[in-house]
């Protein structure tokens, strides 16, 4: 039996009701997104921490998608959801529900509140409805429409639902206190007439219910036993909680908030995301830079990344920011153990080896990781002709520069020591374009038999040998670290170079046939992925996970000084 003490205050009331035998001893969780646009990393804390305590309490927890405002929403977007939570690794078994399917249920529910005294039709507008709400400091006014008989409300609702009126000619309102202190309860409207088509019940409808109708009475239905939700909800708890008194419903759920995941450098808002993907800053929902589940699935991150980093930030009663390093750092972490190592020259600078035999060909074997032989090896050929980085020679170095120049000797990964010894430059610009070195033939097991060091270990490629590849530099998608909080054209902080595009990059050839969505650990640069969409056999295209190392540290720390 699990005995150590729950790791957050959500699951430490659930085990307190579960002590108390508060539901019976269930636990049955949500995960309620509303399909107007694609999961994010948000919405990824949301899914592991309802899923995960279903999980670790012998629970349940359902997909239901929150689908009451026809406006926006869509089976692109359901379908996209559905494979995402999947992706993510969570299973909700035959339990995907739609509150869509509710909709004839919600409405019995509103006619009970009706003939309860406890809702009625007010014929005020949206506009005339917010100008007497009152505000924090002063109580609202009460409808003319407050004291409508019951009969009346029946017969304006029945007929709001049969389509006899335009749209905002009439809402339904819970009829609780026009003097509560929390404006929520200042008779809410809690339905209204709304002529669009919706993806699934098309023009069956033409009023549909507000959000704190439907979630409440849906967790209902469903015998939700605790209804997370982020902090916003707060003061629509007493309103939750209302509407199920007042049905004298079978289960009442217990609605419980937390604070909703902050990212540094990116947007959490699907609002915002819509904007960037209709206005074409980012090639779709899936565009590598996105934060959304489809775009970091495409730009190689790993569901058990993402989990991780979900169960770091934990679960808080108050907002706060996490820096985007922990989440670059989680992927990190989890790619050092897996993924292949491999060889791949980013921008390449031909390298003769002038005592090398023309026409002669080696085959080193090199382990795909250091410290697991249990992944294996494959043949890198060695020849004659190869490229090596250009940032990996200068022709005149500075002091502390180890790696190769004219008369420094290097180690070629898993191979010889090779020595420059001249260049060629381009007549016109002056530009090194090939490097002639010698190499040791006694080095081939990368230790020279005499005992002499070298400073550097470079990687390369056999020019022959070696196919060609796109590689993709994605970086962060904003250049500040809070895009959202610096007024409202955010796009304005998109980071110019958050996509750079190598189009002749060199890679060795067992990655011919790597498979779409593989990732590799490209040695000394970082990880990358195959991408899934624009690979193929004839043209290999590679997106960067995440560099070896975290740049924007660097960036940051200048900044500040
Ligand atoms: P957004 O603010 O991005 O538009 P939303 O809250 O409108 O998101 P929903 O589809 O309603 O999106 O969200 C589904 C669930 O995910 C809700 O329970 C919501 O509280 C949760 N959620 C949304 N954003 C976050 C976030 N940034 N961190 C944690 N949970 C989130
Ligand atoms: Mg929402």
């Amino acid at each position: 039996m699990d005995v150590s003490s729950p790791t957050d205050f959500i699951r430490e009331i659930i085990e307190e009701d579960l002590k108390t035998g508060k539901h019976g001893g269930r636990v049955a969780t949500r995960f309620p997104p509303e399909p107007n646009g694609y999961l994010h990393i948000g919405h990824a804390k949301s899914v592991c921490l309802n899923f995960g305590i279903a999980a670790q309490y012998g629970g349940t927890c359902n997909l239901r998608m929150d689908d009451t405002d026809p406006s926006g929403e869509s089976q692109e977007y359901v379908d996209s959801i559905i494979q995402d939570v999947k992706w993510l690794g969570f299973d909700w078994e035959d339990r995907l529900y739609y509150a869509s399917d509710y909709y004839e249920q919600l409405y019995q529910y509103a006619v009970q509140l009706i003939k309860e005294g406890k809702a009625y039709v007010c014929s005020l507008s949206a506009d005339e409805i917010r100008e007497q709400r009152g505000t924090l400091t002063e109580p609202g006014k009460e409808s003319p429409y407050r004291n409508r008989s019951i009969e009346e409300s029946l017969d304006l609702f029945r007929r709001m639902r049969a389509g006899e009126f335009e749209d905002g000619a009439h809402v339904l309102r819970a009829k609780i206190d026009m003097a509560s202190p929390n404006i929520t309860m200042r008779d809410p409207v809690i339905y209204r007439i709304k002529r669009a088509p919706h993806y699934r019940t098309s023009n069956k409808w033409c009023i549909y219910p507000m959000y704190d109708f439907a979630h409440c009475l849906s967790d209902s239905i469903e015998k939700i036993t605790h209804s997370i939700c982020t902090l916003e909800f707060e003061n629509n708890r007493p309103l939750y909680d209302w509407i199920l008194d007042q049905l004298n419903v079978d289960c009442h759920s217990q609605q419980i908030e937390f604070a909703r995941l902050n990212l540094s450098y990116t947007i959490l808002s699907k609002r915002r995301l819509i904007e960037l993907v209709q206005k074409g800053c980012v090639t779709g929902w899936d565009d590598p830079r996105m934060p959304t589940i489809a775009g970091m699935r495409r730009r190689g991150y790993t569901p058990e990344a993402i989990r991780n980093f979900c169960d770091r930030i934990g679960v808080a009663k108050n907002d706060s920011v996490i820096d985007m390093a922990l989440l670059e750092h989680c992927i990190r972490d989890d790619l050092n153990e897996r993924a292949p190592r491999v060889m791949v020259v980013l921008h390449p600078l031909r390298v003769v080896i002038d005592n090398y035999p023309e026409g002669k060909v080696e085959e080193f074997d090199c382990p795909y990781h250091p410290q697991k032989t249990e992944m294996g090896s494959r043949k890198v050929p060695f020849s004659r002709v190869l490229f090596i980085e250009q940032e990996d020679f200068l022709e005149h170095p500075p002091k502390k520069f180890y790696r190769l120049s004219p008369g420094k000797e290097v180690r070629f990964r898993y191979g010889y020591f090779i020595k420059c010894v001249s260049v060629v430059k381009d007549p016109n610009t002056g530009e090194v374009v090939e490097v002639h070195c010698t190499y040791d033939p006694e080095t081939r097991s990368g230790f020279a038999p005499d005992g002499r060091k070298v400073d550097a270990t470079i990687h390369w490629v056999s020019a022959d040998h070696s196919m060609p590849a796109e590689v993709r530099l994605y970086d962060r998608l904003f250049g500040v670290s809070d895009p959202a909080g610096e007024g409202d054209d955010f796009t304005k902080f998109l980071n110019p170079r958050s996509l750079e595009t190598l189009t002749s990059c060199r890679v060795e050839p067992s990655l011919s046939g790597a498979a779409p969505g593989s990732r590799f650990q490209f040695e000394r640069i970082g990880y990358f992925c195959v991408d899934p969409k624009d690979s193929s056999s004839k043209k290999l295209v590679f997106n960067r996970i995440v560099p070896l190392r975290d740049s924007w540290a660097k960036v940051v720390g200048q900044k500040k000084k």
